[in-house]
């Protein structure tokens, strides 16, 4: 296929027409699907369903330091979850408290914090003129919009295959002591799908903040979120990596078992140097007495360890990775060599990332919400919804039944085909 910039006006006159009818053809069928947000489809969801009927009888109740999970205690977790979610990304339990249902609500939480209380003695947020943070972009918008809540400034950061510029970190995070952290998704990323490289773990590590309380907001959502059995994208551990660059305390990690057990009632943890923990759990006592440590033994016993957990993940890829195919397969086949889009293969995660011409996002999402397919809304990948060259649009694969999929793809294409037509005709 040639080329949209290379025909002639007649010929994108013509398309145009053709585009048009098939448009119209689509309108009329009424469709109702949804490619915005990463969610389990329900099949997904059955998968772990033997979890909810893990307990027999009282004995079972007791974790391995012989507390009653149905009581009080355990402010950091159960030794055997904290076990788990350390293997899980990759550090060990010391390093771990387990949260509650949400990685979000801690990442809201330490902001929250820091805000009010500072970070490990450093001067509250609240009382700084100016507080900013580095957002690599495209990125996940519900960490943009923990920031601009509390009105810190959010400065965009280029993303590359290998992760964010890190020149452009480096001179930012050095320079400038307003600059107190950074959102980053370093395995799989929302959206690209790509893992931070070695090079860009160990350029993090080394990094010398004008802040004492600059710290790496470490997003490992997709830590075990492989599509292939073989050859997953591989992520250094941050936390070690800071530790032999003298810079233990520099990084929060955060994750959570929302898209390996069930979202909203899964379990999620906080990973950070011993100076940290420490920082975290003065104010934690106050804050609560314990999580659902009854949702954590159910994890563990469910799961047994992280190998019976990443098991349980090839179960989860089995059932999205032939979604994440038919996208594929059918961008390749409507705009394969076309010059209108480019997007992501990731081997993981939850995204493929796709980049219309300049100009055309906010458009293409507008006309294939007009036949009836929502995708998340053009700019969201950006803080404060402002993607400058609108071209950005992240597609969700894993929400619709693979039917529904393949139908709101060919839309998807038809209106990305559409709206560069009249760009081009412009
Ligand atoms: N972090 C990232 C990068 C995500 O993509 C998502 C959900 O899409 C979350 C966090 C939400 O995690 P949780 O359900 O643990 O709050």
């Amino acid at each position: 296929m040639s080329a949209y910039q290379n025909m002639s006006r007649e010929e994108l006159l013509q398309l145009q027409e053709t585009l048009n009818a098939q448009y119209q053809d689509w309108k009329a069928k009424g469709l109702k699907l949804d490619m915005s947000r990463g969610k389990p489809a329900a099949d997904q969801l059955d998968l772990a369903l033997p979890m909810t009927s893990v307990f027999r009888q009282v004995s079972d109740f007791k974790c391995e330091s012989g507390i009653d999970c149905r009581n009080y205690g355990a402010l950091t977790g159960i030794p055997e979850a904290r076990r788990l979610m350390a293997d899980m990304i990759g550090t060990t339990p010391e390093h771990v408290i387990v949260y509650g249902n949400s990685s979000l609500n801690v990442m809201y939480d330490t902001v929250c914090r820091s805000m009010v209380r500072g970070v490990m003695g450093n001067t509250p947020w609240g009382r700084l003129d100016k507080v900013k943070f580095l957002c690599p972009v495209p990125g996940y918008d519900r960490h943009f919009a923990i920031t601009e809540f509390f009105g810190i400034e959010m400065i965009p950061v280029p993303m590359t295959e290998n992760g964010p510029d890190m020149d452009m970190v480096e001179d930012l995070v050095s320079h400038d002591s307003a600059v107190k952290g950074i959102w980053c998704v370093p395995k799989y990323s929302n959206p690209q799908g790509y893992t931070y490289s070695s090079e860009t773990v160990k350029r993090f590590a080394n990094l010398r903040p004008a802040a004492a309380d600059f710290r790496i907001y470490w997003d490992n959502a997709y830590a075990i979120h492989d599509l292939y059995e073989e050859g997953g994208d591989k992520l250094e551990d941050i936390l070690a990596a800071c530790e032999e660059a003298g810079n233990p305390d520099m990084v929060f990690e955060f994750c959570s078992t929302s898209k390996v057990t069930f979202p909203g009632s899964g379990i999620a943890a906080l990973a950070a140097s011993a100076a940290n923990i420490e920082d975290i759990t003065a104010q934690l006592a106050i804050q609560t007495i314990g999580h659902d440590k009854m949702n954590q033994l159910r994890h563990v016993k469910f799961f047994g360890d992280i190998d019976g957990m990443k098991a349980h993940m090839q179960r989860h890829a089995e059932k999205i990775r032939p979604k994440f195919e038919a996208v594929w397969e059918v961008l390749e086949r409507e705009l394969g060599g076309l010059g209108i889009g480019s997007w992501t293969k990731p081997r993981g995660g939850y995204f493929i990332s796709f980049d219309s011409m300049e100009g055309c996002a906010k458009k293409i999402i507008a006309k294939a919400k007009e036949a009836g397919v929502t995708m998340t809304g053009a700019g969201a990948t950006f803080p404060y919804h402002k993607d400058p060259q609108d071209r950005n649009i992240r597609i969700a694969p894993t929400y619709p039944t693979q039917e529904e999929l393949a139908m709101a793809a060919e839309l998807f294409v038809l209106c990305v085909k559409l709206v560069s037509v009249e760009k081009l005709l412009q």
